[in-house]
């Protein structure tokens, strides 16, 4: 039987389970993989720790692993951009093949990094980059590689679906993101989470990949939930909404949209209904139509499953998991057409709808529904309104106009609605 030599960087959560799995279930590995895996090194900082590796396979150099005679195949479960970049760089320089979880490096660095892969005729995969255990890289990459990808939306961040699931149970941001750092769903520092930014370059990724797009995160519009409000995610249930942190894409006539924001999904669609820490996506192809996938997006087992995937592949000679990049640019958020949902405090005195109605008329944007509670203080009002489809330019100016009316007191909330027009509530 072939021998594949397995190097390690990183024996931590993931890198744990993946050196467990190719102990324990080696049998069953070695068969579907048509070969020997052996790991031959593994790194990490403190090799005094107890690991499911051999003592006599653990160092702390990682420069010397990447290049050494007996790996062939790189797998990279440190996290962090560096020095995981240079690492993942230099083993390809090295012709080894590289298999990497790390979402930072490849959203950032991704170009580069495949375009040397395939001068080197060497695997870079990274299944597990995106959504940990559940196989969306490799399926857009492969199993629908005849569709033209028209769009795709995912929960592809499961500490915030983690949130806004408890959020619509009533919880305040607050106490349901203590709750989710409680429970190490969110971390101590949960920034990267709760801003958007780790599933911006989890979305990068995959428009890379759906897409063959060009793109880094920082061309994606991006806006988290730290200022959401339970009052909202209960109202837009009222009108037939459930509420996510969606990363979305969709090819336009001239580019592609990429976002990443808190969306109303009608309570009906299948991603509504994908809660607490599990994650999801949609990819809609021109042949295949609307397709999910759903399951674990993290944990040591359910992510070492991707990665030992992808050994699997390699093992089998199946290389790398992208499709070409051609010129498409990344469209403004301006351009980018969806319904929103506001909610507006104003003062209780007559004409205040008139005048609200034609702020929205004078931006052209249709008014779906609208929904006026009992007034929270004494003099005041709430009033929730449902647009129809307009740019997001003039949703925003529209925003700006109706805080500037003297009635106003403060737009509480505006949040994008994805669906379509004729959709009603239930
Ligand atoms: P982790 O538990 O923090 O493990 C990181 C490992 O890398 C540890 O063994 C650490 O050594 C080692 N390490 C870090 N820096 C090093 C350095 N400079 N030199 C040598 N060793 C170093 O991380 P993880 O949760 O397994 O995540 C690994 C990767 O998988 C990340 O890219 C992450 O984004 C991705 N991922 C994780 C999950 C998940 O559920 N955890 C899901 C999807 C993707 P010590 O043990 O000595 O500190």
């Amino acid at each position: 039987m072939r021998r594949l030599r397995v190097g390690l960087l990183g024996v931590g959560v993931v890198g744990g389970s993946v050196a467990r799995a190719l102990t324990q279930k080696r049998e069953q590995l070695n068969a579907a993989a048509g070969a020997e895996l052996v790991l031959t090194r593994a790194v990490v900082r403190d090799p005094t720790k107890a690991r499911d590796v051999p003592k006599n396979l653990l160092g702390t150099d990682a420069e010397a692993l990447v290049r050494a005679d007996d790996v062939d195949l790189v797998v990279e479960l440190m996290g962090g951009e560096e020095p995981c970049r240079t690492l993942i760089d230099t083993a390809l320089t090295h012709g080894k093949h590289v298999v990497t979880a790390n979402k930072r490096v490849l959203a950032w660095h991704g170009d580069a990094l495949f375009a040397k892969a395939a001068a080197k005729n060497v695997a870079l995969r990274y299944e597990a980059a995106v959504c940990g255990g559940l196989p969306v890289i490799a399926p857009l990459a492969d199993d629908l590689a005849a569709n033209a990808i028209r769009e795709l939306r995912g929960i592809i961040n499961g500490t915030t679906n983690f949130i806004v699931t408890a959020m619509a149970a009533g919880g305040s941001y607050a106490d349901t993101l203590a709750e989710a750092q409680r429970r190490g769903f969110a971390e101590a520092d949960p920034t990267a989470d709760v801003e958007g930014i780790d599933a911006a370059d989890k979305l990068a990724i995959l428009v890379r990949l759906a897409f063959g797009a060009a793109i880094t995160p920082q061309k994606i519009f991006r806006e988290g939930i730290a200022k959401l409000e339970a009052r909202d995610i209960a109202l837009g249930r009222e009108l037939g909404y459930t509420l996510k942190l969606l990363g979305t894409a969709r090819l336009a006539a001239t580019g592609v949209e990429a976002r990443v924001h808190p969306v109303f999904l009608p309570t009906s669609h299948p991603l509504a209904r994908v809660d607490g820490a599990l994650n999801a996506v949609q990819v809609v192809g021109d042949l295949c139509g609307p397709i999910m996938f759903s399951g674990q997006g993290a944990g040591g087992d359910a992510t070492a499953s991707a990665v030992l995937a992808d050994i699997i592949h390699v093992a089998r000679g199946a290389l790398n998991t992208t499709r070409a990049t051609r010129d498409l640019p990344i469209l403004p958020m301006g351009e980018t057409r969806t319904r929103c949902y506001f909610r507006i405090a104003v003062d209780d005195v007559p004409g205040v709808f008139a005048k609200i109605t034609q702020v929205l008329a004078d931006h052209a944007i249709g008014l779906a529904s609208v929904l006026q509670r009992e007034p929270p203080q004494a003099g005041s009002a709430e009033i929730v309104l449902l647009t129809y489809s307009a740019p997001e330019s003039a949703h925003a100016a529209a925003t700006a106009d109706l805080e500037k009316l003297s009635c106003t007191r403060a737009v509480m909330a505006r949040i994008r609605v994805d669906a379509p027009d004729e959709h009603r509530h239930a």
